[in-house]
């Protein structure tokens, strides 16, 4: 009995001598500089290499709150440039966490101006410029993105004049501050972008009263990806959509939704009762999204913009309700942080950064 009580207080000596040790200030600053090197030594340049197409989940959330997911943004890599579509709140965090560098950063392309869309533009803006950016940064989307880039411009120009003040023009080189609208009329599908091989074409998609609402198709080398934006189940995605590798749909529960109406219409929360029982009307269920996709004869489809955002086992089984019957595979949630490759060979690698 006495040998036991001996080396139980051995233990505890060990672990108080470790913890002590563990708080010296030698030790914290070592570690600390360990975290610094593996955090700015990661190289992301795969990330521009090879000759397919990479997406990146930036953002998968929605309005609704997640501790798990910024809001809406996925960002694409093709020929060594990378482009974001759409730029919720916090999902330039979720890139600057991941480590792609921001200096690459060749262009956003919104698809409507709703504020879970466009929440981290500022973000984006300042974080690419003071990285490298050689000139301002390119926002297409269709008509009225000139009204958001301008007003986002006018909002940040005292930070900008601060910033080169403080860090000097080689780094933050005023010629190359702020956004340039890229307007196009987004009532019909058109090229929006066209250089180095990269397609991307704007459609409508069906978002009242949101309007003009587009999704976009990247075509590189042979590879494609569409990103639905905000719609409803829409005939125009599926015709934008046909025969493209990748669909990257909106989803919303709307059986989940129900509930969340019905428990606060129980709470006395009239405001909330009353988005939960708009919303329905202009976005797109995950069965409809699988059947979308089905119609499209798309390769694979994941769901992002997803609400309620299912970040539990058990609500990822309930959000995905009915859609085995429509859809028996290549369909997958969105989580923020996955990179999907989709390389010129052919075929689609899931990974993450
Ligand atoms: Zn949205
Ligand atoms: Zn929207």
């Amino acid at each position: 009995m006495r040998i036991v009580i001996w080396i139980a207080a051995g233990l505890v000596l060990a672990a108080g001598a470790l913890v002590a040790a563990l708080r010296a200030p030698a030790v914290e600053d070592a570690l600390f500089e360990r975290a610094l090197a593996k955090g700015f030594g990661r190289d992301r340049a795969a990330l521009f290499d090879g000759d397919g197409l990479k997406i990146f989940f930036c953002g998968t959330g929605s309005p609704l709150p997640s501790a798990k997911r910024a809001q809406t943004c996925t960002a694409i890599f093709a020929g060594g440039r990378f482009f974001l579509v759409d730029a919720g709140t916090g999902s330039w965090e979720t890139l600057q966490a991941a480590g792609v560098p921001a200096g690459r950063l060749a262009g956003v392309f919104l698809t409507h101006f709703h504020s879970d869309h466009i929440g981290d533009l500022g973000e984006a803006n300042l974080g690419s410029w003071v990285a490298g950016r050689p000139t301002p940064l390119a926002v297409y989307g269709p008509s009225g993105v000139e009204r958001v880039v301008g007003g986002l411009n006018e909002a940040y120009a005292l930070d900008s004049e601060y910033r080169t003040a403080h860090h000097g023009k080689a780094v933050a080189p005023p010629r190359a501050a702020g956004l340039r609208a890229q307007a196009f009329d987004g009532r019909g599908q058109a090229v929006v972008y066209e250089e180095g091989g990269l397609t991307v074409s704007a459609f409508p998609v069906t978002h009242d009263p949101v309007d003009p609402a587009v999704g976009y198709r990247f075509d590189y080398k042979g590879r494609s990806v569409v990103v639905s934006g905000d719609t409803a189940y829409s005939d125009s995605l599926v015709r934008a959509a046909a025969g493209a590798d990748l669909l990257i749909h909106e989803a919303q529960a709307n059986h989940m939704v129900a509930e969340m109406q019905a428990a606060a219409e129980r709470a006395g929360a009239a405001s909330l009762a009353m988005i939960f029982a708009d919303i329905p009307s202009y976005h797109t269920s995950p069965e409809e999204a699988a059947r979308a996709a089905n119609e499209a004869g798309v390769g694979y489809l994941i769901l992002t913009h997803l609400t309620p955002a299912p970040d539990a086992p058990l609500t990822q089984r309930i959000f995905l309700r009915g859609v085995k019957e429509v859809r028996r595979r290549n369909v997958a949630l969105a989580r923020d942080g996955m990179l999907v490759l989709l390389p010129a060979a052919g075929g689609i690698d899931f990974t993450k950064l």
